[in-house]
């Protein structure tokens, strides 16, 4: 299962969250924890295209424990917003989007986004299709380093969420490991989807059907 390993995971799952248009424009990323190593891609670059080469490897007090063989890369303005998640949840892997749905969702919601009655919240820990899901919305800031600490103060909040929206810049979601926060990340784009489809056609998104 040598293709498992975080090194070859993080490029490949890169490709696919491009594709899906959540890591265009060298935004968004991608921290795996494993064996108390944190592997994450790096800074500013064209995120379908990067490599084995390219990975930094970190411990958990965020110091660089191994920089990527490439030259001159640099490591992530959201590093500090992975850790919160790998700290205060101990999650195994933590994944940042800028997908429009999730935009979309800090549009039509003001600090919480709720949507209930949906299949796909069974995609989410915790959650039932009768459920409503909330996720905190925290405001955006002029550099991504300053959002550390409102986002630990909504992760603290909301010991049931998984993620966090950011103000019309995208979301931070994360789980036990890269397939949870990965499975997360899809539900929770699909459901962004299915409420904003429900608001353009004048419903709610947590009315009962
Ligand atoms: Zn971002």
């Amino acid at each position: 299962m040598a293709n498992e390993h975080p090194r070859a995971l993080i490029p490949a799952l890169c490709r696919q969250f491009y594709d899906l248009g959540w890591c265009t424009g060298t935004g968004g990323g991608i921290a795996i924890r494993v064996d108390g190593i944190i592997y994450m891609a790096p800074s500013g670059v064209q995120k379908e295209r990067i490599s084995e080469a390219d990975i930094f490897e970190l411990d958990l007090d965020g110091q660089v424990l191994k920089a990527p063989a490439t030259p001159g890369l640099k490591l992530t303005e959201c590093s500090p917003l992975f850790f919160n998640a790998f700290r205060q949840r101990g999650a195994g892997a933590v994944i940042h989007s800028h997908s429009i749905e999730a935009l979309m969702a800090t549009v039509h919601f003001d600090t919480v986004f709720r949507v209930s009655h949906v299949e796909m919240i069974k995609g989410l820990r915790g959650y039932g299709f009768y459920d409503t899901v909330e996720i905190p919305i925290i405001a955006n800031t002029a550099r991504e380093c300053e959002l550390a600490d409102s986002m630990a103060e909504a992760i603290d909040a909301n010991p049931q969420a998984d993620a966090v929206l950011v103000q019309r810049h995208g979301i931070y979601v994360w789980g036990k490991d890269w397939q949870q926060a990965k499975t997360q990340t899809e539900c929770l784009d699909y459901l962004f989807r299915f409420a904003d489809r429900m608001i353009q056609s004048g419903r709610s998104p947590i009315d009962v059907p």
